[in-house]
């Protein structure tokens, strides 16, 4: 499946059905965005490899929220490589007991509608309960790779987040939004208002890159095109 780079430093795995992504983080380390499904383990392993890693340079991994599309492998990816886990403290609570479903309905439309029993299909609802190293908050900017903040995005799940890379101006969104059938909200929420005030203050701010748990990165004036697609 290989790895795709998108920006400096910046590199996209796409596995089956969702993407990771890594930032070097400027020490020689890397940082993981998401951890995929529970059967990503040995992909994400030979993505590192590919960038001329060891799995044990994987420092810290940013989880956007609990499904198990995002921290499938988790469990794993911290028993071999020590790194630090940052979650939303709704969020890790649930990890911290394998549970990874939370309620959710599909969004309006046949494309929303089509894309939300897919991933019904594919998620698995549990885990390997792992614990989260930092619980991290609205507005925290955790000082490592120059800088990465901390967006609170309820909606999608309470607790979800996306991650601001101030360095390369990337944002790493989990499932706040999708760009597979165009840049759209994602599928499926478990409040659809909620997730829709998330995304348009996120259109707010900047940002050149877009990482998208499910979907194409945009590479190139990323939160200009969120603008006009939020109206924000
Ligand atoms: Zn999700
Ligand atoms: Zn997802």
């Amino acid at each position: 499946m290989g790895v795709i780079k998108i920006g400096d430093g910046l590199t996209e795995v796409p596995l089956s059905g969702v993407n990771v992504f890594f930032l070097a983080d400027g020490t020689g380390g890397l940082v993981l965005f998401d951890a995929g499904f529970p059967t990503s383990e040995r992909a994400i392993e030979a993505a590192v490899e590919a960038l001329g890693h060891e799995l044990t340079d994987i420092r810290h991994i940013f989880v956007s929220h609990s499904h198990g599309d995002h921290t499938g492998a988790l469990a794993n990816l911290k028993a071999r490589t020590g790194a630090s886990i940052y979650m939303h403290r709704s969020e890790a609570n649930l990890v911290a007991k394998g549970r990874a479903a939370t309620h959710l309905t599909a969004g309006p439309g046949f494309l929303s509608r089509r894309m939300h029993r897919r991933l019904m299909n594919i998620v698995p609802p549990t885990v390997t309960a792992v614990e989260t190293d930092v619980l991290v908050n609205d507005g925290d900017v955790v000082p490592i790779a120059g800088g990465i903040e901390v967006i609170h995005t309820p909606g999608h799940t309470p607790g979800h987040a996306v991650f601001l890379a101030r360095e390369p101006g990337a944002i790493f969104l989990g499932d706040a939004a999708a760009n597979v059938y165009g840049l759209r909200p994602m599928s499926s929420h478990g409040d659809h208002w909620q997730a829709e005030q998330s995304i348009r203050r996120v259109a707010q701010r900047e940002f050149e890159v877009a990482c998208f748990g499910h979907g194409t990165a945009i590479r190139r004036r990323a939160s200009a095109r969120f603008r006009r697609r939020w109206k924000a």
